[in-house]
Parts: C-alpha cells; structure tokens; sequence
C-alpha cells in the first residue's frame, strides 16, 4: 500500500507493441511535469502511480502493476487501468475536447454535451477511483490532476474517508456564468468539494471556481490572502487582489491555492549547453537571412488565438509597409489527433489564411509567414526561442502556457534581449512581469503591441526580460511540485 499516490491519466513511461509483446520505455519528450511528479519517490518513498493503458492481458508481458524503475524509484508502482480504444475516444478524445475542453476556455457556444458520454466518463473515473481506493495505504495522500478525472474525489470520498484528496486543476477554470452551462456542473462542484486541497494556476481561476461553487452550496470563506506581490493584480484580465484560501462546506475546510507550473529549469540549461546549440541557433537566423523573426508556438487549438494573430500580422504589415521584406513571423503548430473532428475545419482556415497572407505580401526571397504544421523536438524549440526577436503567444484564453516561460528561460539563460508578447489571457500574464501585455480580442491592440515590441530600445527589452527571467527562474518545476505537497503535508 502506497503513502502517496498520484493520479493521472497519462502514465510516466510509454507503452508500446512489438510482435504482440508489450514493452515500456521512456517516453522520448516527457512534459516537465512528469519528472517533477516522479522526484517524489527518489528518496524510496512507497507511492503508486495511476493511469490509464490500452493494453490488457492478452498482450506478452503486459503488467498491471509493475515498479517503473527500480534503481531510481526502487518503491513506485504503476498501477494500470485498461481501457478499450473505444472508451479512450469517447472519455478523452471526443467528450472531454467536445464538451468540457470548450466550456472550460469560454467557447462555450462550440461545446456539445452528450449524456451517454458523460455516462462514460464517469464509468472510467469510477474505475480510476476504484484502482486508488486499492493502492492508497491508510491516511495517505492521494494527488489528483486535471478535469479528466473530476468525478475521481467524489467516488474515492466514499470508499476512503480517511484519505487526504489533493487535486491540481491544469486548465483554465472559467466564470460561473461560463461553468454554468455545463449540464453537470452540480456533480463536477460537489466532487471537487470533496477534496482536502484544490490547486490552481493563479488566483483568478481559484476565485472563479469559489463562485461557482458558491452558487451550488453554502460556503463559508475562512481566511483570505493578499495576492500581490507574487502575481499581478491590477491592468491585467487575469490579475486578482486577494483570493480565498480556507473556506468551510458542510464542516469540512478545504483549502484553495494558486501554484503556477514552473519549467524544468535543469533541462533548458542542458540544452543550452549542448555543443551545437549556438551554431543550431546562428543557422535559424541565417537560414531567415537576418531578418528580425516573430515566433509562436503552440498546439493547433481555437483557444490558442491563431487565426486573430495571423490576421493581425496582415493587418501589422498592411499598416507598416516598412515592415516588408524585414520581418518574418515563423509559427509551430502541433496538430491534433485526427480522431478530435473539433480542429479539423480550424487546421483549415489556418492553411487558407498563410497562403493569403503570402500570396499578397510575399516576394522573391521573403515568405512573410513561415507556418510548421509539425512538432519540434524540445531542443530544436529552445534554438528558436533563443533566436527569436519577439515571441507573439496570444491565446483567447489559456490556464497558464509553459512556452512562454520556456521562451524567458531560453532569452534569460542566453542573456538575450527578446520581447515577450503574450496574451492577458493566459495564466502566464498574471505571473510574468516584464512581459508586453496584449488583448487578442482586439486587433488594434494585437498590432499596436507587436509594433511596440518591434521597435523596443534595447535597454528597455533588456530590462523587461530581466525581470521576467527573474519570475521564471524563481519558481521552477520542482519548486512548485514542493510547494504542493508541502500544503497538502501541512493540512
Ligand atoms: N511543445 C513541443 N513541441 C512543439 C510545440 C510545443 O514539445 O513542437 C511543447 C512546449 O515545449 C510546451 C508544451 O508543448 O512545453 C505546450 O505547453 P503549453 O502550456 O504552452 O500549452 P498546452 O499545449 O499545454 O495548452
């Protein structure tokens, strides 16, 4: 039995077939949370790890539970639930990107909400309450992430009264006026109210859940806490002053938090200091022809503010003729699985809007955008970042954003002198001072600012990412995964 046990639905090596045998391995490009979330047990802490496989006994080698790597984590098992490929396109690709992915980023007018999916959903998160109910020692911790498992601390509230639920909510947490549509916001609010702590990226989106949950139970706010000087808190859409951190339903206190995920910091400066990184660097300047990049980089998603960016670049080079033939904007787009029809007519717009763009400002020797409809390993990101004069990240809205940050850290490590434009809608904005603060709501804004940025003084570029990388470098991965288990550890 586990003292703690970590619940996500993704697990922390790769599955994968050959010959009908499955094998693991590590996966190729982890995300930083992974590693931070598997350090935990690097001092032989018993823990468990629960997550989905689509594997099952009838594959050689298949092991439901197994440790994942002895020598590092001589005490922690993976412990798996099988899931047919059925049920993985309806509880994550289809239900979750169609009916809460939409409403959780105020596009609530795109999400559709299907009974028999939901039914799905918490016949799966049932299945994940059960397997931790099994793995979880007596009062031990149990940390639950991301709205994929909302219904988890409702069902495991039940089995295990002793239990301390944690939960961290990834993803944007929206007003209640938005969350209100979704037809089971009762059930989703009461579940989440089971839990000891609930953590979020920034205070907004903690206050936004409040409010909510106000409006389904009666709850008391115990204590409350200045947010500043930690996040912004005026001129910001997502800043806040105060937040509250201890509130009490039905006699119970549950405490609130607002812990925005830090970057691997470790694995940046690896990249950096691999040999060939500043000639990988120098080849994507010349390789542009010295002209000053715009860069952007994100998942094909509608939230990420594509389109309005694109437009604003045509709009910005429209206004600024002087521009021509000086600056390129290079994007990287990571599709989305063919099985998420949500993207599919969007991945299409896109396409037609570059090659307007293109078609009516290109000349000989000059693409004015240069789009990737790929993924870039992590080390060929950091080059760009570390090349680029301006990073334009503008979602319409965003939990937090981790390339941005990754983007600080690169121009931070390299003592680089970019400008950061992002989004007021991003998580990110209400923590990354020094940062040029932008409405993608707006395109007189959108191109106002990327002009402001593209004709910055260097002292003042220099300064403001100073006091970015300041912020980033503060609070990294690790500092985070700490500062969570230190709270849960406290209550
Ligand atoms: N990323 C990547 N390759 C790419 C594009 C993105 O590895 O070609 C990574 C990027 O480094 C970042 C993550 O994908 O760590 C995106 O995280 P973010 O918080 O910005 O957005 P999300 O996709 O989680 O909404």
């Amino acid at each position: 039995k586990s003292d703690l046990v970590i619940v996500y639905h993704r697990l922390p090596l790769e599955e994968y077939e050959e010959n009908n045998v499955v094998k693991q391995r590590q996966p190729k490009s982890p995300n930083g949370i992974i590693p931070t979330l598997l350090s935990f047990f690097g001092d032989g802490k018993k823990g468990s790890w629960v997550a989905w496989s689509t594997f099952d006994d009838s594959y050689q080698g298949y092991q439901a539970r197994s440790p994942i790597d002895e020598e590092n984590y001589p005490n922690l098992t993976v412990s798996k639930i099988t899931l047919s490929q059925e049920e993985v396109d309806i509880f994550y690709k289809r239900f979750s990107k169609e009916a809460f992915w939409p409403t959780l980023h105020t596009f609530w007018e795109q999400a559709s909400f299907r009974e028999d999916h939901w039914q799905v959903f918490l016949k799966i998160n049932r299945r994940f309450a059960e397997q931790t109910a099994a793995e979880a020692a007596e009062n031990a911790v149990v940390w639950i992430h991301d709205y994929n498992l909302w219904m988890v601390p409702a069902f495991l509230r039940e089995m295990r009264p002793d239990l301390t639920i944690a939960f961290f909510h990834h993803t944007y947490f929206p007003s209640a006026d938005v969350f209100n549509v979704l037809p089971w916001r009762k059930d989703i609010v009461g579940s989440l109210l089971q839990c000891d702590f609930i953590g979020f990226h920034i205070p907004r989106q903690s206050e936004n859940f409040l409010d909510v949950a106000q409006g389904v139970m009666p709850i008391t706010v115990k204590e409350k806490q200045n947010c500043a000087p930690r996040f912004l808190t005026y001129g910001c859409a997502v800043g806040m002053d105060e937040m509250a951190t201890k509130i009490e339903v039905n006699g119970r206190t549950i405490t609130l938090g607002a812990l925005p995920v830090g970057l691997d910091l470790k694995r940046v400066k690896q990249t950096i200091e691999k040999k060939n990184f500043q000639e990988k660097v120098a080849k994507f300047k010349s390789d542009l022809d010295g002209k000053k990049i715009i860069l952007s980089v994100e998942r094909l998603d509608y939230t990420k503010g594509i389109l309005p960016r694109l437009e604003a670049f045509e709009l910005l080079l429209a206004q600024h003729p002087e521009l021509i033939s000086k600056v390129t904007l290079v994007t990287v787009c990571v599709p989305a699985a063919k099985e998420m029809l949500i993207y599919r007519e969007l991945q299409s717009q896109i396409e037609q809007t570059v090659g307007r763009i293109n078609g009516r400002f290109a000349k000989i020797g000059w693409t004015p955008v240069q789009f990737f409809f790929r993924a870039f390993p992590f080390e060929e990101l950091v080059a760009y970042y570390a090349a680029a004069d301006i990073m334009w990240i503008t979602p319409l809205r965003d939990g937090l954003n981790l390339v941005a940050k990754e983007f600080v850290a690169a121009q931070g490590m390299t003592d680089g002198n970019g400008v950061l434009v992002l989004s007021e809608f991003a998580g990110a904005a209400a923590e990354l001072r020094g940062a040029l603060l932008t409405n993608p709501h707006d395109p007189h804004d959108l191109v106002n600012t990327c002009f402001q940025a593209l004709t910055m003084d260097e002292a003042e570029a220099h300064n403001r990412m100073r006091e970015a990388f300041q912020v980033v470098e503060h609070y990294d991965i690790d500092a985070w995964g700490r500062e969570f288990l230190e709270t849960v550890e406290a209550i």
